[in-house]
């Protein structure tokens, strides 16, 4: 009998580790090998999505999986009397139905191992097919054919941007020079996206695995992951898994007895938002300050220490491993005609069920929030979503069909961006929210070029002065105007991308704006 206990973030902090204490101590008192015969092994696995629902514990019998959602420690012996020692499952504490539906609706690839294994455990990974794929790159392909498989897979990268990840490692590869750089942005940063953290926290050798896949695509020996400091439990268990396989010989001078040799190492963000701009990560591992550079050069030219450097997120890497075991074919297939395989979206705001969902590109808006999610809270109304974080956009209730894929959000007024969905009921004030996505904006900009410097906060006052009923006559116009050149003229992504929440509301909500405005409210 397996005991899964969620120990991702979400659930250590609804009591995990005293839940798993109780099943301990029970399951000794018992002696329930040697009395009742049945052997119980504790799994202390990440996370599975749905956090809200924690302590989530699933106990795996003959009989199949049961699921039981806030698992409290006062119940534990109860549950183990009636489960494990009675082979009953309790009907009456199982998780409701609305959880299957939550994990059927989903098509889980990257976070296939999250929920499911032990996470700090080598041999858990290896029971998953773990480090089989970059066995069969070093054995049977040579580099140029593993890029060639991830051009051909059609994935993007998963951390804003969406550009073709195997086209940027192929740049890289051709880069002259023997010294070059894997890097692994792991700086999540948009307020509620964790996609990154749990798949740290809960299948840490998989990005270890990617990582080395592009490193021997590339020929670079070294892989950096940037991973910001408040994530201590991801990087407690990333630096567990890298000794482990430093330990085990999968990393360091003859991985695998394979003669390939990578290395791996963590550098800790302090948490800037710039941060995750590829070039500002850059500054920042050199221990410059992390403020972006203009570009050309590009990293894949002049990178890290001005070696030529691939940078992907955690997301990307992690989908690497996949495509290699089962083929550019079988993850094309997954998909759109311009987006493949699955996306990770940490739904949150007013929805039934906020957590992580892992869904094929092309779902759309609409079957994430209502299928997946279970729809609204308390009923309510939908008004909009905010995707892509908070340089992304709102879509508001007449496009709710829009798919999830890179370019018909865009097309939306929004973006994937690292895949942050924050649903908005009837009750929410859109000007509310574009000033609030403005304010963290403002505040994360490292104020080395004006327009996003002075600009941000020239449009922050005006939102402010229009939140307190000051607003003027000629205000959407400059907002838009001042949108419109910030996008164009900053030199970062987070300046060209930070108006979007203000200028998409006032695309789909202008009544809203020109109410407060007239109204004075
Ligand atoms: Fe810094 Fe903003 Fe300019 Fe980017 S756009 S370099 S964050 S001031």
């Amino acid at each position: 009998i397996k005991i899964l206990i969620c120990q991702g973030t979400g659930g250590i902090s609804a009591g995990a580790k005293k839940v798993e204490a109780e099943f301990n101590r029970i399951i000794a008192e018992k002696g329930l090998s040697a009395t009742v015969g049945k052997r119980c092994d504790i799994v202390k696995t990440g996370c599975r999505g749905l956090c809200a629902n924690d302590v989530l514990v699933d106990i795996v019998d003959d009989k199949g999986c049961t699921t039981y959602d806030f698992v409290q420690p006062e119940e534990v012996a109860k549950l183990v009397e009636e489960h494990i020692v009675a082979g009953e499952p309790n009907e009456k504490r199982k998780a409701k139905p609305y959880y299957n539906k939550f994990v059927d609706a989903q098509r889980r690839i990257v976070m296939s191992g999250c929920g499911q294994i032990d996470a700090e455990s080598l041999d858990a990974y290896l029971a998953t097919d773990g480090f089989k794929a970059i066995e069969k790159c070093i054995k049977t392909m040579k580099p140029a054919e593993v890029t060639e498989e991830v051009k051909k897979s059609g994935l993007r990268g998963r951390g804003g941007g969406g550009f073709p990840t195997g086209l940027k490692w192929s740049f890289c590869a051709a880069s002259p020079g023997h010294h070059k750089y894997i890097i692994c942005n792991a700086d999540e940063g948009d307020p509620g996206a964790f996609m990154d953290r749990s798949i740290l926290e809960g299948d840490p050798y998989c990005l270890i695995e990617g990582m080395m896949i592009a490193g021997y695509a590339i020929g670079a020996q070294f892989g950096y992951v940037y991973v910001r400091a408040e994530y201590p439990l991801a990087i407690d268990r990333l630096q567990k898994a890298i000794d482990v396989c430093y330990e085990k010989g999968y990393l360091g001078k003859n991985c695998m007895g394979l003669g390939f040799e990578y290395d791996m190492r963590i550098k800790k963000g302090a948490g800037a938002f710039v941060c995750g701009e590829e070039t500002a990560l850059m500054a920042s591992i050199e221990g410059e300050r992390g403020m972006p550079r203009p570009r050309p050069p590009f990293p894949a030219v002049k990178g890290l220490w001005q070696h030529p450097s691939n940078i992907n997120n955690v997301e990307t890497f992690a989908n690497v491993r996949h495509i290699i075991n089962n083929g550019a074919e079988w993850y094309a297939a997954i998909g759109t005609e311009t987006t493949k395989g699955t996306k990770i979206f940490a739904v949150t705001g007013k929805v039934k069920h906020t957590g992580l969902v892992e869904v094929p590109a092309g779902m759309k808006v609409r079957e994430v929030i209502y299928d997946v999610c279970g729809g609204i809270l308390n009923n309510r109304k939908f008004k909009a979503v905010q995707a892509g974080g908070p340089s992304g956009g709102c879509i508001p209730a007449e496009i709710l069909d829009t798919p999830v894929d890179y370019d018909s959000l865009i097309k939306a007024g929004a973006m994937m961006g690292s895949g942050g969905l924050v649903v908005m009921d009837e009750t929410t004030c859109m000007v509310d929210v574009s000033k609030f996505f403005l304010t963290f904006t403002r505040m994360e900009s490292c104020g080395k070029c004006v327009p996003c410097r002075i600009g941000l906060k020239a449009m922050l006052d005006i939102l402010i002065r229009i939140t307190e009923g000051n607003g003027r006559e000629g205000d959407l116009e400059t907002l838009i105007d001042l949108g419109t050149t910030i996008k164009q003229a900053s030199l970062c992504g987070l300046g060209q991308t930070a108006p979007n929440p203000v200028l998409s509301t006032i695309r789909y909500f202008r009544d809203e704006y020109e109410a407060h405005i007239t109204d004075k409210r």
